[in-house]
């Protein structure tokens, strides 16, 4: 089975099919497991379900980032409205590259019901610095070329890689077709080591459309941390024009839409042309009406992805559970799995998603009395905490087979 993206649905997806005894394959275009990033969060019975039976929330606890806690301040510095570290930190949080590391690490070496010391575990090939460029269905499996290496043949393909997927692409259509922009852009970078005083606590700066954050990502153990990082999300009515394989066309996009902002913004945005770490998209989401055709499915952002608050990191590891349990149980019918697996996961992601509606406006309100509301609203405990709650209600609206006990063989 090929796996297409080693980020985060990709490598769950590879632990639990080498649980089951499968060897899967997994490609990713980045020449290593992409490092860096942002934290990304888990809440809810269903995420920690699935990350107990994986054996890894001791291991991501021990990696845990303290939440994402956010002032809102005025152009003098002033605290308008404080978030709490839970509202964008969930119950678990952890660096999106931590994880990817983990599942990854576990992918490798995971003991399979059926190892034996005189039989070593079943487990996963990484094929870095590669992509897919075809696919072509046939009786005996999913014929694929490559960009780099020689052409293989799968039993199966998975989408596993995210919202620009390559897969969807190759096996459903054109991107426009499953991806919608919602009407703003996010982007993030690493602050130089001189300006990381930048960031000494966690402060967000408001303008109508335009959010500048600065903070820093440390773990819960006391871990030195990072230099400091920024968190930006503007609203643009219109589709902007940069290219997407060049970061400084992609900058000065960014540098365009914080023109004439106030607080310390000039400040972020002399920061930005030197970043590393750097990421810059559409906030976006994915509909795609049926996740599989013939032997090629889709998991994760590639799926169901919804840029930021989707919880799209836990329905990618909630999605790879059910998929993998789907196949196992299903014994070779692979048409069976994708069924269940769409049929089960469906309706919960969906829900999941609608919470990427709100966010641009959220963070980034249109009028200055929009952000007023929005200030009003963290400042009032009661809205918080129903909002808190309601965050764990959708996260937990699935009931999950518990795939490991079904499937031992
Ligand atoms: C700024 C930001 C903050 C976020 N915060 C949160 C949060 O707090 N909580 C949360 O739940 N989610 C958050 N998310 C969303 C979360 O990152 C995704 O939902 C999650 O990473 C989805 O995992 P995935 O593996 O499906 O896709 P991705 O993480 O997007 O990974 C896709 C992988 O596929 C690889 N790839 C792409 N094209 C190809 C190709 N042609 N061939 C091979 N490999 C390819 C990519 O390099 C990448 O490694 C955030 C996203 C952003 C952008």
């Amino acid at each position: 089975m090929l796996i297409s993206g080693a980020s985060v649905a990709g490598p769950a997806l590879a632990c639990w099919l080498a649980h089951y005894g499968y060897r899967p394959t997994v490609i990713e275009v980045a020449p290593a497991l992409r490092g860096g990033g942002y934290a990304v969060d888990f809440r809810g019975a269903a995420h920690l379900f699935v990350l107990e039976r994986m054996g890894l929330r001791e291991e991501l606890e021990r990696r845990a980032t303290g939440g994402s806690p956010m002032a809102f301040i005025d152009s003098r510095g002033r605290q308008l409205a404080a978030m709490p570290p839970e509202f964008a930190g969930g119950e678990l949080e952890i660096l999106r590259s931590d994880l990817s590391r983990i599942l990854y690490d576990h992918s490798l070496y995971t003991a399979t019901a059926t190892a034996t010391a005189a039989s070593p575990s079943a487990s996963t090939e990484y094929l870095f610095g590669d992509s897919l460029t075809s696919l072509t269905e046939a009786e005996d499996g999913v014929h694929v070329t490559f960009e780099r290496g020689a052409p293989r043949t799968f039993d199966l393909v998975v989408g596993a890689d995210g919202l620009h997927s390559t897969v969807r692409r190759l096996a459903f259509g054109p991107e426009e077709e499953f991806v919608s922009r919602l009407g703003y852009y996010v982007a993030g970078w690493d602050l130089p080591a001189d300006a990381s005083g930048l960031a000494a606590r966690p402060l967000g700066y408001s303008e109508p459309g335009r959010l500048a954050s600065v903070g820093r990502t440390t773990r819960r153990t006391g871990e030195p941390g990072y230099t400091g990082e920024t968190f930006c999300v503007f609203a643009s009515e219109h589709e902007l024009s940069y290219d997407r394989r060049d970061p400084q066309s992609q900058k000065k996009a960014i540098a365009e839409a914080y023109a004439g902002g106030g607080w310390r913004t000039p400040e972020l945005i002399d920061t930005l042309w030197a970043a590393n770490d750097f990421y810059f998209d559409a906030i976006s989401r994915v509909d795609v009406p049926h996740w599989s055709t013939g032997r090629t499915v889709l998991l994760g952002d590639a799926a169901y992805g919804a840029t930021l608050g989707g919880m799209g990191t836990g329905s990618a590891m909630v999605g790879a559970y059910v998929l993998a349990g789907e196949l196992a149980m299903a014994d070779g019918d692979h048409t069976k799995a994708f069924a269940r697996y769409e049929q089960l996961l469906r309706p919960y992601v969906t829900t999941c998603q609608e919470g990427g509606r709100h966010v641009g406006e959220f963070l980034a309100p249109a009028t200055r009395e929009a952000i007023d509301a929005r200030n009003a609203s963290l400042n009032d405990p009661a809205t918080i905490q129903a909002m808190l709650e309601q965050g764990h209600t959708v996260s937990a609206a699935i009931s999950l087979e518990d795939y490991p006990s079904l499937c031992r063989r």
